[in-house]
């Protein structure tokens, strides 16, 4: 069915052009590939895993390596399916003026981006981020363990450890050095990283260099077999897991995990990156949902997210904070963060506490879609929070929904294989609290005729 499917909008849309297309082949070094549409490497059969993990991708030169890249690239763009770097013109916000390559700016509805609360745009959070650079310009200067470290950081890192209800904090330039940074101080050559199958890709990549252990993702069983199994091997051991998923928008069983782990001696991990402002009464994140504030061993997040800003952050005990600072090597070779987006931040974090009613809104937003899209018979998997995937199972069909949605103005996130199993390959929505009612309604009327075009639902 999906191949028929395929084969025949293939067909529709490049005619003979493609017919007379398709024994031909490209070559990059000892590798080769049919052509697609544009004449290059078909971007509807192969993907990037098939580019880049293919052992003789290795024998490429630099130069054969990029080309097979942009060939690909090329081919996406012929099929109107290369939806990367669409520029916004006037800043993240509900409705931004977007532009794709050299076209004109056109108003889209963004159901793209992480900006849950909208406070990008928050007067407030601007105003305190330009006073910042008035009162202590922009750079820092240095590392934060050298010349860099400004009051304006450390009073954010006081305010990251009381709203996480740890000791202390140390704020990295982004989210994924500080959690690179954390766990990669941290392990040992004898020490075992067990991570949640979907973890982050920032998470994953802090432990290259010992030992990895997985458990089925959110599975509190397979965690347990997994320690049971592993009981006497190993110095230390870290269960590593997002708090809510950057791709299905479920929530971590964090309460069970951290009674099992424990119980095994193992430290937590838990990346709060899509959980703070979103989860909890107060918006402190999934630690505040489930009510075991101070027990979690280590939270890392984002400044990105919810916050509105830039930047990354480890809370822990005092003394896990005082051992990263000559240890972990973001931390001690990278440049403290910009002033501004620091002191965003920080007046990010007060709002967040201070005007609960921009996460009230988030959830009537979230209860809404979530609502219409099942019912709309959309597979949304185990989403439950501001990311809602629609599932379909087909890397094609899923180029092709984020296509027409671009074209109907409306931007959204295509997530083929092989960022998730090809079986699960989706179109990300996320949804911000601004997004009103009018939006919303239109974005809905649009995805259902689309998915109904192609047959998803
Ligand atoms: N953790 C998770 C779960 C994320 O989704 C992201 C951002 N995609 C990061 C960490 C990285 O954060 P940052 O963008 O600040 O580097």
């Amino acid at each position: 069915m999906d191949n028929d499917f395929r084969q025949d909008n293939v067909m529709k849309g490049a005619g003979a052009l493609r017919k007379a297309q398709r024994v031909e082949k490209v070559h990059f070094g000892s590798m080769s590939f049919n052509t697609g549409i544009s004449g290059q490497l078909d971007s509807n059969k192969y993907t990037l895993f098939n580019l880049m993990a293919d052992d003789k991708a290795n024998e490429l030169s630099f130069g054969q390596r990029i080309a097979m890249i942009n060939s690909w690239i090329t081919d996406m763009d012929a099929n109107k399916h290369w939806l990367y770097k669409r520029e916004l013109v006037d800043g993240c916000r509900t409705e931004p003026q977007v532009k794709k390559g050299a076209g004109e700016a056109r108003s889209m509805i963004n159901l793209g981006s992480n900006d849950y609360l909208n406070l990008a745009q928050h007067p407030r959070i601007k105003a305190a981020a330009i006073q910042a650079i008035y009162e202590a310009g922009l750079g820092s200067g240095g590392s934060p363990m050298l010349s860099g470290t400004l009051s304006t950081h450390r009073k954010l890192e006081r305010k990251l450890a009381q709203v996480k209800g740890c000791e202390d904090a140390a704020v990295f330039t982004s989210g994924f050095s500080a959690n690179t940074g954390v766990i990669s101080a941290l392990m040992g050559r004898n020490d075992a990283a067990i991570y949640d199958r979907y973890a982050h890709a920032s998470l994953m990549d802090g432990s290259h260099g010992t030992n990895r252990l997985f458990f089925s993702h959110n599975d509190v069983d397979s965690l347990k077999f997994i320690l049971e199994k592993n009981r006497h091997k190993y110095n230390n051991k870290l269960v590593i897991l997002d708090g809510v998923y950057s791709m299905d928008g479920d929530i971590a069983r964090l309460d069970e995990i951290l009674e099992v782990a424990h119980h095994y001696h193992a430290w937590v991990l838990v990346d709060e990156a899509h959980a703070t402002g979103v989860l909890g009464a107060n918006g402190h994140g999934t630690t505040e949902h489930f009510n075991v504030r101070g027990k979690v061993d280590i939270i890392t997040g984002t400044l990105s997210k919810a916050i509105g800003s830039v930047g990354g952050y480890v809370a822990g005990s005092k003394s896990l904070i005082q051992f990263l600072g000559p240890v972990s090597r973001p931390y001690m070779f990278s440049t403290a963060p910009l002033t501004a987006s620091s002191a965003a931040a920080l007046e990010a974090l007060n709002v967040i506490e201070e005007e609960p009613q921009i996460r009230a809104k988030l959830w009537e937003n979230i209860h809404f879609m979530q609502s219409a899209l099942n019912n709309m018979g959309f597979n949304l998997g185990d989403a439950e929070t501001a990311i809602l995937p629609l599932i379909l199972g087909d890397d094609y069909k899923v180029k092709q929904m984020a296509t027409r949605l671009d074209a109907a103005g409306i931007f959204v996130n295509p997530v083929p294989y092989p960022a998730v199993p090809r079986r699960l390959s989706r179109v990300r929505l996320s949804l911000t609290a601004g997004l009103t009612q009018e939006q919303l309604t239109y974005s809905l009327a649009q995805i259902k005729r689309i998915g109904e075009e192609l047959d998803v639902i």
